[in-house]
């Protein structure tokens, strides 16, 4: 008898082990899957999906249900055309539907498995990175406050249409610059001059064309592409347009606010042919306008490039004489006008030129103030005082005062402020300085007034109003200053017994400073009769001016002896004479 083959129950159960481990294999696979954090995919030729995991089918859904029904079938489509072809790509697809916004990347690959030809697909979620990616491409290339386009934006479009074969002329690139932007920065604050740039941008962009670029290039700087244009008259007559139109008040928070515009323009192809000569050509004839009667605007001619090469030459020769010191002080007297006596004395700064020419400050402190050199520059007229303080104590007593000009921009400046203040405290003789400052540091009043007067105070250092009359305060302003001195500036004086209407507003000027407690000092008395009418007309006892003496040099001072008579002759646009002319002896008030 044959018994029954017995069955080989080892290799049963082995095989048994083997097919449950597979399955549970399997099922910890399909759960993977299932679960993958990154949306899986796989099609077969007619597109149809024969797995999809969660992620893919949230994302699927989405696409689906989005109001565009275009997103899933535009997938579908892209699925078919990449199996049809067996490529691999890698694309970024953004899902919309409501108010979500998603955005996947998403790898597809064709696999041949099983003898079939199917799309593996796998999407992973950027959406945040991308949102991030946005903003930081939204910083470099749009401004976050008035949301125009960035100058990399203008410079790239300007170039782009200098490329551009068709380019057969023309387009005119507008510089703008906001007039006195700081002074309304300083008198409103921030928040109002911010939302004065808004305001303007939106000025601006009202009637702007597509093909037109409206950038913002830097705090109150924008960069205008007109494009394409016909004519220069044209281009002129939207300017003057623009112009006027930036003239009427704003009404921001409360505050009605006159701002107005600088504009200088160039033309493509006859102000060049770059981007960067263009801008430069526009900011040339847009600092024109600045220098004359700003709120207007030019177009750039040849002449103008002259005079910035010109202006570049003393900006390059100011530099120089700054890093090789070249610098002296010419010192003009404040004498009582009763006494003759000197009172105190006022440096008064001088450059020596490259071919040894003294020259005025009228060629290069307003050059050295936008250049950022005038810090330095201060610095160095107070080392002179200090190297010549026994020669000023000699011929001109040891308790006169010294007075030094410091710029209204240095006066607001607390980086300036406060190492100046510690460097006339380090002289040893703080409570001799005067600090000479115009009325226009008195528009950022709150922050002098509060903030540097009285580290001055503390000094001893006395404050003087200087060119008082012909800047921006008002005399009700003056109540609010706290100064020591005030000096009322030669367009008052000249001629002052001859003109009713300066010895009113002399009266004014006197009386008010009185009541507050200021020393008056007038400026620039050259003749007998200006001296005549203060001294039988007012009270004012101080003054200053070629009659008395011209600033001069010490140095020159001792050996030469002076003749009285060349004093009066003499004139101002001779600096290097100011040391003959000016101290004239004869008139006794030397102590
Ligand atoms: P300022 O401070 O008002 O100085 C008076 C100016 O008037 C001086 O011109 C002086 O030479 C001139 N002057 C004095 N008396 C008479 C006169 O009787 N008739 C005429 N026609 N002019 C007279 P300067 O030295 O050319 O200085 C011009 C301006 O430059 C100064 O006006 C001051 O604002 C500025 N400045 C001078 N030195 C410095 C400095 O070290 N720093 C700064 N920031 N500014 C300075
Ligand atoms: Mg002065
Ligand atoms: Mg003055």
């Amino acid at each position: 008898m044959h018994s029954p083959p017995k069955p080989d129950l080892q290799a049963a159960a082995t095989k048994a082990d083997h097919e449950g481990a597979f399955d549970s294999e399997l099922s910890i696979l399909r759960d993977v899957f299932r679960l993958l954090p990154t949306g899986v995919t796989v099609q077969d030729e007619r597109g149809e999906f024969l797995l999809v995991n969660d992620a893919a089918a949230a994302l699927l859904q989405m696409a689906a249900s989005a109001p565009a029904p275009t997103q899933a079938s535009d997938r579908r489509d892209t699925c078919l055309e990449l199996l049809r072809c067996g490529r691999s790509a890698v694309l970024e697809e953004s899902i919309t539907a409501g108010a979500v916004k998603q955005v996947f990347l998403t790898a597809h690959r064709p696999i041949r498995v099983a003898e079939r030809n199917l799309l593996v697909s796998s999407s992973a979620d950027i959406t945040e990175q991308k949102a991030f990616e946005d903003q930081l491409f939204r910083s470099a290339y749009y401004d976050e406050l008035t949301g125009l386009p960035t100058r990399r934006v203008i410079e790239h479009r300007v170039n782009s249409l200098l490329q551009c074969e068709s380019v057969q002329g023309h387009f005119a690139l507008a510089f703008l610059d906001v007039d006195n932007f700081k002074h309304i920065n300083d008198y409103y604050g921030h928040a109002i001059g911010d939302a004065l740039l808004v305001e303007i941008t939106k000025r601006l962009a009202l009637d702007l064309r597509e093909s037109d670029v409206l950038s913002r290039i830097s705090g109150d700087e924008f960069l205008l592409l007109l494009n394409p244009i016909r004519s220069e008259a044209e281009v002129a007559e939207y300017i003057h347009f623009i112009l006027q139109r930036l003239k009427a008040p704003f009404f921001i928070d409360g505050s009605e606010i006159f701002a107005s515009t600088s504009i200088g323009v160039s033309l493509y192809p006859e102000h060049g042919k770059s981007y960067e000569l263009l801008r430069q050509n526009a900011d040339i004839a847009m600092y024109r306008v600045k220098n004359g009667s700003k709120g207007a605007a030019a177009f750039f001619d040849a002449g103008m490039e002259r005079e910035a090469l010109a202006r570049m030459k003393i900006e390059q020769s100011l530099r120089l004489a700054i890093l090789e010191k070249r610098f002296c002080c010419a010192f003009q007297t404040k004498v009582d006008i009763r006494t003759k006596d000197v009172k105190g004395i006022e440096a008064l700064v001088r450059l020596r030129d490259d071919e040894g020419v003294i020259q005025a400050p009228g060629t290069f402190i307003n050059l050295a103030v936008e250049l950022g050199l005038i810090d330095e520059l201060t610095h160095l007229v107070l080392a002179e005082i200090v190297k010549s303080i026994d020669l000023i104590n000699e011929t001109f007593g040891p308790d006169t005062t010294i007075s030094i000009n410091v710029a209204a921009k240095q006066a607001g400046n607390p980086e300036f402020m406060r190492p100046f203040a510690e460097a006339l405290e380090a002289t040893g003789f703080p409570g001799r300085f005067m600090i000479e400052v115009t009325e226009d540091a008195f528009v950022t009043k709150t922050l002098f007034q509060d903030e540097i007067l009285p580290i001055f105070r503390k000094l001893g250092v006395g404050v003087s109003i200087d060119d008082f009359g012909i800047g921006y305060s008002s005399l009700s302003a003056l109540a609010d200053i706290t100064a020591d001195e005030i000096k009322i500036d030669r367009s008052f004086i000249t001629d002052i017994h001859q003109r009713p209407r300066s010895q009113g507003i002399l009266r004014a000027i006197e009386s008010l400073s009185e009541a507050l407690g200021m020393t008056v000092i007038a400026e620039g008395i050259e003749t007998f009769e200006e001296l005549a009418y203060l001294q039988a007309a007012t009270k004012i006892r101080y003054a200053q001016g070629y009659y008395f003496s011209r600033p001069i040099f010490l140095e020159e001072l001792a050996p030469a002896i002076p003749l009285a008579s060349e004093a009066r002759s003499s004139h101002a646009s001779r600096p290097a004479q100011e040391n003959r002319a000016g101290y004239s002896r004869g008139r006794g008030y030397r102590r």
